[in-house]
């Protein structure tokens, strides 16, 4: 079956994006995966819409250009998710944090990110699983090295959602530096 956005028929279902339910009715993106025991019973996973542009997004644009649903967000959707097959990486993003810890590497440059300094977490994308599995973090500063772009605040903001006004100002000042 093909890539999918309709309406949450339930508000059960969690989004495989950022783990929080997707409300009942609202518009969401179900992406299929094989089922390697059984061709019948393909697997669906959902994603809020916004999570499925950011982390699945040859998937999005396939449903995206089949749906009739009315999508509101839909040209910048789009770029976003065009913006995540142009630079391969980006869809690995999950967040941003202070690291609790200075025993972390980064993923980029291979130095220790010191205790308390913000990183930028990942995820890999397991195809088979259909699962996303901790992947690191970087130095919010190597962004732009490892990422291909260092234009992902709306990327951090969205997967981080608990950060406050002066936690967003330093992470624009890192990215831009
Ligand atoms: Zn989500
Ligand atoms: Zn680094």
């Amino acid at each position: 079956m093909a890539h999918t956005i309709e309406p949450a028929a339930s508000g059960r279902a969690k989004c495989r994006g950022c783990g929080q339910p997707i409300a009942k009715g609202e518009l969401r993106l179900g992406a299929r995966l094989p089922n390697p025991f059984d061709e019948e019973k393909e697997l669906t996973l959902w994603f809020h819409l916004r999570c499925g542009a950011y982390k699945r997004p040859a998937q999005f644009l396939e449903a995206a250009s089949e749906t009739t649903e009315e999508l509101v967000d839909r040209t910048e959707l789009e770029a976003r998710a065009r913006n995540g097959l142009e630079h391969r990486r980006l869809p690995r993003l999950s967040g941003a944090e202070r690291a609790p810890t200075g025993r972390s590497t980064c993923r980029s440059c291979r130095e220790p990110i010191p205790k308390g300094s913000w990183r930028v977490t990942i995820v890999y994308y397991d195809e088979e699983e259909g699962r996303f599995s901790p992947g690191g973090s970087i130095h919010t500063k190597c962004s732009k090295e490892y990422f291909g772009t260092s234009d992902i605040l709306d990327r951090l903001e969205h997967f981080a959602p608990a950060l406050g006004e002066p936690e967003r100002e330093e992470l624009r000042s890192e990215l831009i530096a």
